[in-house]
């Protein structure tokens, strides 16, 4: 056996590796140990790490050189985290060099960065005036910008026009009217100042601390805790994470992207202090790489962030806190495509640390693991603030088509709205649809505008540009059909436009917002729809599945679900997870304040589970339903899945690679289950070629073998420089 090894982990260039001989005493030797190993002419004593093993002997054999011993000193974290990276390729299919690019990280040359905070100046008497002043403005930027000022004195600038959404034209009169003053430094430093921060006291309500005790004291490697919206969860986490620190470990908590607002980042800041560190997408490879330096070496014992903060470099990881569990961004969209829920669970596992998951509507696999016994199942069901939930009533679309009414708002929803109109607050209308935004046909021929180069249609923007979504070619709004030469041709409305119109003829004084990947192309669009609509500077916001997550609107008491089966009608078997999710966070969206809220649901399928158990906001309901059509028919959690895509530009090329893993498929002696090969739903992206097969089996190392024969197969496969075979293992999107 040899094994691969890199000798300097801190370069871009991962992919450079050196082969030794492993001896005998050496065998059994895994991905991540770290080894001493003789090197260069000299044969000087070096230290590397192995990044994989194998059978093949890449060199001279006679001159190939064996590695001296296991380096004991150091258990490194590069090594877990190494060993992290082969668990990875493993599992998900990619590359070692892949794998080993998305968990390490990467010093890219970066211009410095430089950290801007703004600090107060002014004295407290001119801050209270201007506070008063303001107030009678209604000017809230401002307002939220001096308020915050006050409590921390001083905060970087990154996140004043970042979370807190002030903008540079509010900065720079603050400057100019010399209210605060901006400090400059190149090296990294806490984001906030800790020592001004109004301290966090709020004390575990009983259910919360037995929740908390537990997990503590358990040796269980996974805890479920299952708590509708609002009922306290992050307290529990909180609780835990403090503890963990206090016993010397270090902590990773997960939370998406989009859930990752200012007062969360804040009541982690207040809780912990300088200790905690928040990374998101939009910091640079550079800033990114500051973040985890800090982490490596020591300076903060909590690192914030969604899913890749996974890989953060701690050497003495004691927990792993991952938030809404369930969502679907915990699964990376491009190769190697893990999911950091498994990732962080196998991460903990080898380090000796627990994982906490939280959700109000758990995804169905760690539902189904908790009730199995395979993690800590704990519950939490009221709200802690005692707001009560939203009370939700289903409407039956059917039945007002045959009472006449041909509009999208029936005339339960219709009442409601103009009760809630009257007494000034605050409406949400949501349409339960993945952003298609308006595609233009022929009404002649019937025939959609289709993109060349990809199998889809082209999208209108602005009412004259023609866009493709995945290949960006573009075309002005054509004046015939390219087909058949009539002159109507007309766009769809979204759907989302089309709510607006007839709300606006139902209510013309209402003032509406609209978001939705129209409303939302540039930077900064999506904040500025939702800070208007928090400053009720509307009245009713009409959405896609956007406006559902992670807003807190306490004036908002009624929720309407303009056509909540769209998507189930969604070719994959996750729709009614999905459904089941949105209209719970939907629903979630009523009565955040003081005020009950009211959800109304209109539906065709009234008697779809997802929808019933919905309504009854009734989990177990929905699960029970759930997992038994998942056995019925074959999908994960009750089997594992792989999908295998081929993608080629000659369109043969796919068809005979596909074949080809067919073929190998089927000479299993497993009982694989096989389906396909077939077109890709789209089956064809910027003229390449889209083929999918997937496989079935129980057993996820049975999955993990036949994967394994397959990059085999490929690698022998006379046209491999033609075709770009990836795996997806129980794929979150179809197809
Ligand atoms: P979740 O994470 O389950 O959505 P949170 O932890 O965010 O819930 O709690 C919702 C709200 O209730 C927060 O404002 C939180 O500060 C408050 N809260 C939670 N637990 C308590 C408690 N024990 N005492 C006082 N307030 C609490
Ligand atoms: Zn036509
Ligand atoms: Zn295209």
């Amino acid at each position: 056996m040899y094994a691969n090894i890199i000798v300097d982990i801190s370069h871009e260039k991962v992919d450079k590796t050196f082969q030794y001989k492993i001896p005998d005493e050496l065998n059994g030797i895994m991905p991540g140990a770290p080894v001493i190993i003789p090197f260069g002419a000299g044969n000087r004593e070096i230290k590397g790490f192995v990044i994989e093993t194998t059978d093949i002997c890449e060199y001279d054999e006679s001159k190939i050189k064996s590695i001296l011993r296991i380096d004991n000193k150091s258990v490194e974290i590069e090594g877990k985290l190494i060993n992290l990276a082969w668990f990875i390729k493993n599992t998900y299919g990619s590359t070692m060099n892949q794998a080993l690019k998305t968990v390490l990280p990467v010093k890219k040359k970066t211009r410095e960065i430089v950290n801007r905070t703004l600090i107060l100046s002014a004295k407290d008497e001119e801050v209270t005036e201007l506070i008063e002043k303001y107030t009678k403005k209604h000017a809230v930027a401002r307002l939220r910008l001096l308020n915050e000022l006050m409590r921390s004195h001083s905060l970087p600038e990154s996140l004043v026009t970042g979370k807190m959404k002030v903008s540079r034209e509010v900065i720079k009169s603050f400057l100019d009217m010399g209210i605060i003053e901006i400090k400059s430094e190149t090296s990294y430093r806490n984001p906030v100042n800790i020592n001004d921060l109004t301290p966090y006291d709020i004390q575990l309500t009983s259910q919360q601390r037995q929740i908390a005790d537990s997990i503590v004291d358990s040796h269980e490697l996974v805890h479920l805790i299952h708590g509708v919206t609002g009922s306290g969860k992050t307290e529990v986490y909180m609780d835990v994470i403090e503890r963990t620190i206090l016993g010397g470990k270090q902590v990773i908590v997960l939370i998406p992207e989009i859930a990752l607002t200012y007062q969360t980042v804040m009541r982690f800041y207040r809780k912990f202090g300088d200790r905690v560190s928040i990374i998101n997408s939009k910091l640079s490879q550079g800033e990114r790489f500051d973040q985890f330096t800090r982490a490596k070496n020591g300076e903060i014992d909590i690192m914030i962030g969604p899913r890749s903060a996974v890989f953060t470099p701690f050497d003495r990881l004691g927990l792993i806190v991952i938030d809404e569990e369930h969502e679907t961004s915990y699964k990376s969209e491009n190769v190697p495509k893990y999911h950091a829920r498994e990732t962080a669970i196998y991460r903990a596992s080898r380090e000796g640390a627990k994982v906490i998951l939280g959700s109000a509507t758990p995804s169905i696999e760690s539902y189904h693991k908790a009730l199995d016994g395979k993690y800590q199942l704990y519950k939490l069901n009221e709200r802690a603030n005692s707001n009560k939930m939203a009370n939700v009533e289903v409407v039956d679309l059917r039945e007002e088509l045959k009472e006449g009414n041909k509009s999208m708002i029936s005339r339960k929803l219709d009442s409601l709205i103009r009760d809630r109109l009257e007494k000034k607050e605050q409406v949400m209308l949501f349409i339960n649809r993945r952003g298609y935004a308006g595609f233009v046909s022929c009404r002649s021929c019937g025939e959609p505008i289709k993109c060349p180069h990809c199998d889809v249609s082209l999208n209108l923007h602005n009412g004259n540009r023609m866009i493709c979504h995945y290949c960006g070619y573009e075309i002005p709004l054509p004046k015939l059909c390219p087909k058949c030469d009539s002159k109507y041709i007309a766009a769809f409305g979204t759907g989302t436009q089309k709510v607006e119109k007839a709300v606006l003829k139902l209510y013309p004084t209402a003032r509406t917002l609209r978001m939705d990947l129209d409303t939302t192309r540039n930077k900064g669009d999506h904040e500025k729809i939702l800070e208007a609509f928090s400053n009720r500077e509307a009245d009713i916001l009409i959405g896609t599945q956007m406006i559902v997550k992670g807003h807190d609107f306490p004036n908002v008491t009624l929720v309407g679900v303009i056509a909540a089966d769209l998507s189930l009608f969604a070719a994959d078997y996750r729709a009614g997870e999905r459904t089941f999710d949105l209209l719970t966070q939907a629903a979630g969206r009523a009565g955040r304040g003081s005020k009950e809220g009211k959800v109304v649901i209109q539906t065709y399928k009234p008697e779809e589970y997802s929808i019933v158990a919905a309504a009854k906001q009734d989990y177990e309901l929905f699960y029970k339903q759930e997992i038994l059509y998942r056995k019925l028919s074959g999908y994960p959690p009750m089997i594992n899945m792989m999908a295998v895509l081929v993608n080629s530009e000659f369109e043969e090329v796919a068809q005979e690679a596909a074949s080809l893993i067919k073929t190998t498929l089927e000479s299993n002696k497993e009982n694989l289950m096989i389906i396909g090969p077939a077109d890709c739903s789209i089956s064809k992206i910027n003229d390449v070629y889209r083929k999918v097969i997937y496989f079935k089996h129980k057993e996820q190392n049975t999955i993990t073998k036949y994967k394994d024969i397959l990059e085999q197969e490929i690698e022998k496969y006379d046209k491999s420089k033609d075709v770009l075979v990836q795996f997806d293992l129980n794929p979150l999107t179809f197809y």
